[in-house]
């Protein structure tokens, strides 16, 4: 249930119904919004009727069910768009923010030469895998922590603050002292036990979309970081599994729509893994922005052929740079009817 208070409710009000909630059975979660605080009732076991009597108590406008089965990533708990922090770049303000950076990190010249051939382009963060999910194990599986070394590294000359990949709880630790942002990639959306520990990691998250998850499951899966605790989580929508097969997966822009409708939470878009295609990264890129994604994280490296993982549809400097001039292009204008009619 959700607690809207009005406008003009005391703070006194305010830790009232808190208090409220916990003697319901419920935790309760605060959003102090720039007009009114919204307290988010979440657990099972609790007394509803309980919670649905405190429209009775003093501040209190309404008392409303939360409609869907994700509760603090839903746009109901929180009446305005969350904004998460990473280092100096904000992902869910007003410009959209461009992370770029090689699929995997492969020695100090390839990942220092894309981290400053990528900020003078103008991304805002790097992207680069340590630990890489192959589907093959005699694929190159990263340089770890050789890898976050070096990103280190590049963030100390370029400022740009880093994203990469934990696929085991046991690196979390490690991971968190060299990288600013951390990635749940694709293939772990739904590895509960890692989703539980990085609730309690000291860094923001960016959640991928599992190849075969509906909208509902990648919501619950973020609720998995806000219920325990980290609400600094950023959506990416990377492209799913459908029966098309000239592109590596089907990038579902439409659900970067829905969500933005369902959550408060920041979504971003890869088009890179969401096309597997070079050609297609700049027009999805494009189409994404138009649709409402608050950023964009994109595969780069110096030389595509020689990547050790997934040069097919990494972009190369110039190709990078080229790329980001063209998003800013106007979309194309729509013909006017009243136009035609009087021509
Ligand atoms: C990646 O970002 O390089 C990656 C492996 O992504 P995903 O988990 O979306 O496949
Ligand atoms: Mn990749």
């Amino acid at each position: 249930m959700v607690i809207n208070m009005a406008a003009n409710a005391s703070e006194a009000e305010l830790q009232h119904v808190i208090e409220r909630v916990k003697e319901c059975g419920f935790q309760p979660h605060v959003t102090r919004g720039t007009e009114r605080a919204i307290v988010a009732a979440v657990g099972s076991g609790g007394s509803r009727s309980a919670l649905e009597a405190l429209k009775a108590a003093p501040g209190v406008e309404d008392v409303v069910p939360i409609a869907h089965p994700f509760k603090l990533v839903s746009r109901q708990t929180r009446g305005e768009r969350s904004c998460v922090n990473v280092g100096n770049v904000c992902i869910g303000g007003a410009e959209a923010v461009v992370i770029a950076g090689p699929c995997s990190v492969e020695s100090r010249d390839q990942i220092l030469s894309t981290a400053k051939a990528v900020r003078a382009a103008g991304a805002t963060m790097l992207r680069g895998g340590a630990y890489k999910p192959r589907t093959s194990p005699y694929d190159f599986q990263g340089l770890g922590l050789e890898a976050l070394q070096l990103l280190r590294d590049a963030r100390e000359e370029t400022g740009l603050p880093i994203v990469t990949e934990v696929m085991s709880t046991e690196d979390i630790p490690l991971i968190s002292e060299y990288a600013d942002m951390l990635q749940v990639g694709a293939r772990n959306m739904q590895n509960f036990a890692l989703l539980r520990q990085l609730a309690r990691a000291d860094r923001p998250i960016l959640l991928k979309r599992g190849p075969s998850a509906n909208v509902k499951e990648w919501l619950l899966a973020a609720e998995y970081l806000l219920a325990g605790g980290n609400s600094n989580v950023v959506l990416c929508e990377r492209g799913i599994k459908t029966f098309e097969t000239e592109m590596r997966n089907t990038l579902d822009l439409a659900a970067v729509a829905l969500v933005r409708e369902l959550s408060h939470l920041p979504v971003i878009v890869d088009p890179s893994h969401g096309t597997g295609k070079r050609e297609l990264i700049a027009p999805a890129s494009r189409a994404a922005l138009a649709i409402g994604a608050d950023g964009l994280i994109i595969e780069v490296h110096p030389c595509p052929e020689r990547a050790l993982s997934d040069g097919a549809q990494s972009l190369n400097l110039d190709e990078f740079a080229k790329m980001m001039g063209s998003l800013t292009a106007p979309i194309r204008r729509v013909a006017s009817a009243m136009a035609v009619a009087v021509a």
